[in-house]
């Protein structure tokens, strides 16, 4: 579990250390507050994280869920709060993550983003880089690879997918609002959600 805890430091640390990159994106296509958000979500994880003392990964993720939840307020909030709960749920009872064990969280985390949010992959939203995040990892995890590749897999096609938000509309989220001139931007969600998966495989190492 201490790793686990340290994981989490990590996945924190990233996100609070981007909070002006991830405000910067939403401000041109959205609100000016995705970083912001999300860095307030996960100062709160990190301070709680000493006194909940979690006692397996499903406790851990469950912990953050419900403080994305009633901490981010925004979109993002209980996007990624539901993503974490999902997660949680899947991984329940267990102190280690395989790579099956991972492909399985990583499908529900997308599971709970739809069922929430009810974008579907092409809308512009953090599905873009979560998607092929997981079809990439599947991949790999069906040609026997390591929990490590998987991930390294993921990341890549998570990177693409923020490029790929570039080239598109967005018509879910506020961004939508701008309609076709939020083409040539970057979605800001599938950036933190590419930037997350990138600390755990930076993790993984
Ligand atoms: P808000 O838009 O309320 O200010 P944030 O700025 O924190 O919230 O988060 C915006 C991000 O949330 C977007 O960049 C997009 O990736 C994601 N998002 C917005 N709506 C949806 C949705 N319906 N489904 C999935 N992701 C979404
Ligand atoms: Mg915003
Ligand atoms: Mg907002």
């Amino acid at each position: 579990m201490a790793n686990v805890i340290a994981a989490i430091e990590a996945l924190a640390d990233a996100v609070i250390a981007n909070k002006e990159r991830l405000t910067e994106l939403d401000a041109v296509i959205g609100d000016a507050d995705h970083g912001i958000n999300m860095a307030r979500g996960f100062e709160a994880v990190r301070g709680k994280l000493a006194a909940a003392n979690p006692a397996d990964i499903g406790g851990a993720l469950k912990m953050i869920g419900m403080t994305l939840i009633s901490t981010v307020g925004g979109a993002s909030g209980p996007l990624y709060g539901t993503a974490f709960m999902r997660a949680a749920a899947a991984v329940q009872g267990k102190t280690t993550i395989d790579a099956e064990t991972a492909a399985t969280m990583l499908n529900a985390v997308i599971g709970g983003v739809k069922d929430r949010g009810k974008a579907v992959r092409g809308e512009k939203t953090m599905l873009d880089a979560l998607e092929p995040a997981y079809e990439a990892f599947v991949e790999q995890l069906n040609q026997g690879q390591s929990l490590l590749v998987c991930l390294e897999a993921a990341t890549a096609a998570a990177e693409q997918g923020v490029e790929y938000t570039k080239t598109i509309i967005a018509t879910k989220g506020r961004a939508s609002y701008l309609g076709e001139r939020s083409i040539g931007h970057q979605d800001a969600g599938a950036t933190s959600s590419y930037l997350m998966l990138s600390v755990l495989t930076d993790f993984a190492r």
